[in-house]
């Protein structure tokens, strides 16, 4: 049976495999058994409303609510909705206790408003990063030294802007980059050096505006070369004539644009894997690695029997969830887990089984509608019961929440869009989230213009840059094409972006970058330049076309009569040479 989707009004089904992993996850009270509900809106909303809670790109300057100290936050001092933040320090050191928080469940209100309440009241973690020296601006890192704008990423030092970066030296404006060093305006390259505008490649050095490019030297405006070294606009010269193409193109902005140029012409020819899926069974998606039985998966490895995952490593038997990391299973519509087991509609559980309805618990078992524990179990709304009574409480709960109605919007409008089960089995609503649709990583993903964010429920965020406090203010434009006609005195200026208008500054060590690298001062800001990459990533949408060489019936992030040649993997490795 088809169903609208309460939010974009698109029909959509529950599919057999779903009905069967909803029937296979079981939370036990007592004598009563419990499986998630059937989820009501449309799988993309699903990805869009999860996602929508996760902010791992902005950061904010603010006070800690603990001790009032100034911090950098991935919460905005004017959250979108009431919020308490500690310092990263503050908020793991014992100076607060989140059982303290505690209330008991009032059967006058509904589910959702109580935990909104508590949601409010128990303090938040400001960035989430470990083990890091001098990276106060970044979040969702680990073990980096000297980092400056980045996320999600481990293991790097002296990198600057952008996302995904794992184990990287001296890299600037990249994301989805791996093992690699001194490489600019990088994406999804695994093992590169000295490379700048080059994607959807490994182990290349000195290659430039370049695509799909494997174990290639020194090429530049290529596409879909194996082992070639000295070739321009993918054809074969010699070291000296190669030298002599593109000695032009060194430290010069405008000659750089007009690379950029072609090299978007090329991008639009070239040949592209239907799927870039490695070393997997019976799998859909993209960016898949050594898996099995995933299906509409992305950015997923090590993985087995999942359904619509967005980045998860070692995950195992999950429908509807995302960043789920190091061994989580049965998990459904949630969010941010490591070792998570038998978990549905959470935010962020670390090492905890049996959770419903919960966020930034770890350690703990058994939780229902709770924030921010540690090591507990049978607590509901962060209230501490015996065994017998949690197992009589939350079924009582479940039951109140299938006959108060499903809740769509922040002014209160509620709707009931699928009868019986009431809010049992929605996601944490949309306006329950500190963010704005645009700083979340549903917006990287799945973008959404205001008035289309808040005509579905989400927040929006209106971005208000503060004149940082510099010398003058220079367009972008009037900046020197050359990087060696450019004074140390930038450092002092402010630029404003010749695309956004929005002011940014430069580094002294993003300054060295260029000048040692011979390239040119970058004239967009950050976020438009991180944009601009994500771009080059399809949305996270499957549609079913046929393989340009061979004909066969595949699965792919192209659209069938896109201008891209779209291969299957046999296709494709067949064709690169
Ligand atoms: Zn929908
Ligand atoms: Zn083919």
């Amino acid at each position: 049976m088809s169903l609208p989707c309460p939010l974009c009004h698109q029909p959509f089904t529950i599919g057999k495999d779903e009905t069967a992993f909803l029937e296979k996850m079981t939370f036990t009270f007592g004598k009563t058994v419990v499986h998630p509900a059937e989820p009501k809106e449309c799988p993309a909303c699903r990805l869009k409303i999860r996602t929508a809670h996760r902010n791992e790109r902005f950061l904010y300057r603010r006070k800690s609510d603990l001790s009032g100290k100034g911090i950098v936050a991935i919460f905005h001092p004017e959250p979108m909705r009431p919020c308490t933040v500690y310092a990263h320090d503050e908020w793991h050191s014992d100076k607060w206790d989140a059982i303290t928080y505690g209330r008991a469940y009032d059967f006058g209100r509904s589910f959702f408003d109580q935990f909104f309440d508590l949601q409010s009241a128990v303090p938040k973690m400001a960035v989430v990063t470990v083990g890091n020296e001098n990276c106060e601006f970044t979040t969702g890192t680990g073990y980096c030294k000297n980092c400056y704008l980045i996320n999600s990423s481990e293991y790097c030092e002296d990198c600057c802007y952008g996302k995904l970066f794992q184990k990287c030296r001296s890299c600037y404006d990249c994301s989805y980059i791996f093992d690699s060093e001194l490489c600019s305006q990088c994406f999804s390259v695994y093992n590169c050096y000295q490379c700048r505008f080059l994607s959807f490649s490994k182990n290349c050095n000195d290659c430039q505006f370049s695509l799909s490019l494997l174990s290639c030297k020194n090429c530049f405006l290529c596409s879909n070369l194996e082992r070639k070294e000295y070739c321009f606009r993918n054809k074969q010269l010699s070291k000296q004539d190669y030298a002599r193409e593109i000695a032009a193109y060194t430290d010069s902005y405008e000659k750089q644009q007009e690379a950029l140029a072609e090299l978007e012409l090329l991008q639009a020819k070239s040949i592209h894997r239907a799927a870039n899926i490695l070393n997997s069974e019976d799998c859909t998606g993209d960016y898949l690695e050594n898996s099995k039985n995933c299906h509409e998966c992305f950015d997923v490895s090590d993985s087995q029997d999942c359904t619509r995952v967005t980045v998860g490593v070692s995950t195992k038997d999950c429908f509807d969830c995302s960043n789920m990391y190091i061994k989580p299973e049965l998990c459904f519509m949630t969010l941010g887990t490591i070792e998570a087991y038998n978990t549905a509609y959470s935010l962020y559980v670390f090492h905890s089984q049996n959770i419903l309805y919960s966020e930034n618990c770890f350690h703990s078992k058994d939780l229902f509608g709770c924030c921010g524990l540690k090591h507990k179990q049978y607590c509901i709304l962060n209230t501490q019961y015996t065994k017998q009574e949690y197992e009589e409480l939350v079924p009582r709960i479940i039951e109140h929440m299938k006959k108060t109605p499903y809740q769509l919007s922040a002014d209160g409008a509620a709707m009931n869009p699928s009868g019986a089960s009431g809010s049992w089995g929605q996601y944490f609503p949309q306006h329950f989230s500190p963010f704005g649709y645009n700083e979340s990583v549903a917006h990287e993903y799945m973008p959404l213009t205001k008035e289309e964010a808040t005509a579905m429920g989400f927040h929006w965020r209106e971005t208000k840059d503060e004149i940082p406090e510099a010398k003058k203010i220079i367009a972008a434009r009037d900046l020197p094409d050359r990087t060696s006609d450019v004074p140390d005195d930038v450092l002092n200026w402010a630029i404003t972006c010749c695309v956004s208008g929005r002011p940014y500054k430069l580094q002294k060590a993003e300054l060295n970058f260029y000048r040692q690298q011979s390239l040119p001062i970058p004239r967009e800001h950050p976020d438009v330049r991180y944009d601009h990459r994500m771009r080059l990533k399809n949305a996270r949408t499957l549609w079913q076309r046929t393989c340009d060489k061979c004909g066969k019936k595949t699965m792919s992030t192209f659209a069938e009569g896109r201008s891209e040649r779209i291969y299957c993997e046999e296709c494709y490795s067949e064709a690169a040479g």
